[in-house]
């Protein structure tokens, strides 16, 4: 921001609520609401981020095999796991792994590429228990697709925190809210927060207008901007004709996760786990898949 006040920033209006489309599974660990690519709001419309997979709260079994997806390739973006209520087990071909605990958040660069596997925690599985989570996928400007892969394994006691004046707080995991920033280095401007208001109470966020923006309820219920009313496990997509909208909680123990990133205004090439910019460079990584060079995973 330079000059520019808040009260000469415009208002966002919303584009439109989603529903949750139709839960698929994930291996038969994740049980998701896919709201784009293959759901109702498209890859282009919704740049930088790809993916959005939401596992609403979903009562597991005890079982002693961890459920789970077993080994599979990325290449070219980032997947950021948010584990609400679980814990996520991962294990990559680079010899890397590790738990995800409960308020965590995983942000894994794939770059280059590797293969890795994501089951609930052993000891979580035996137990059976609620699970909730979101998957995101960031894409990576063309420059960075190549990138070597790194995680970032991000505590919620390292969160950005700011306590709202009328109740609740908001927690920054990457971006900037209030002068407060959260601890995620991306490669493209990427804002994500879980806001947090008491019941009743409002709070206004301000992103620039062309980023695309979105909030997804994970509990609770809200109104947008006053008006517009964003039901449990819905989203809503802000349009780009101002910067700043409300959040109110309609709800006790409501959270609203809000994802604004700059659109990568460059081509996009996909083929289930790679995320490229042109075919030539899907069929090299389906080649290099082929030929082992995302390393081994048993
Ligand atoms: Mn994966």
């Amino acid at each position: 921001m330079t000059a520019t006040t808040k009260h000469e920033m415009a208002m966002r209006t919303v584009e439109r609520i989603v529903a949750p489309p139709q839960a698929h599974w994930v291996g038969d660990g994740f049980h998701v609401h896919g709201f784009f690519p293959h759901g109702p709001l498209s890859a282009k419309r919704m740049s930088p981020f790809f993916l959005l997979d939401y596992n609403a709260p979903t009562n597991f079994p005890p079982r002693e095999e961890p459920y789970g997806v077993g080994p599979h390739p990325h290449r070219g973006f980032e997947t950021v796991t948010i584990a609400y209520k679980g814990k996520v087990e991962h294990h990559d071909s680079h010899g890397g792994g590790g738990v995800i605990e409960e308020g965590d958040v995983q942000w894994m660069t794939a770059g280059s590429g590797l293969l890795h596997k994501e089951f609930h925690e052993q000891e979580r599985s035996r137990q059976g228990g609620l699970f909730h989570m979101v998957q995101l996928w960031v894409n990576l400007p063309a420059k960075d697709k190549m990138t070597p892969p790194k995680y970032q394994a991000i505590t919620n006691a390292q969160m950005g925190r700011v306590e709202l004046p009328d109740g609740g707080e908001v927690e920054i995991i990457a971006g900037e809210f209030d002068g407060v920033k959260g601890p995620a280095t991306t490669f493209t401007p990427v804002n994500m927060f879980n806001v947090r208001p008491k019941k009743g109470t409002t709070v206004e966020l301000a992103f620039p207008a062309n980023f695309t923006t979105l909030v997804l309820a994970v509990e609770g219920s809200g109104r947008i901007n006053d008006s517009d009313v964003l039901p449990t496990d819905h989203v809503a997509l802000l349009a780009t004709d101002g910067e700043r909208f409300t959040i109110e909680a309609t709800e006790e123990n409501s959270t609203f996760l809000v994802l604004s990133g700059e659109p990568i205004d460059e081509p996009i090439a996909s083929y289930g786990p790679f995320l490229m910019n042109t075919q030539a460079e899907l069929a090299q990584a389906i080649d290099d898949f082929n030929s082992g060079k995302f390393g081994h995973l048993e």
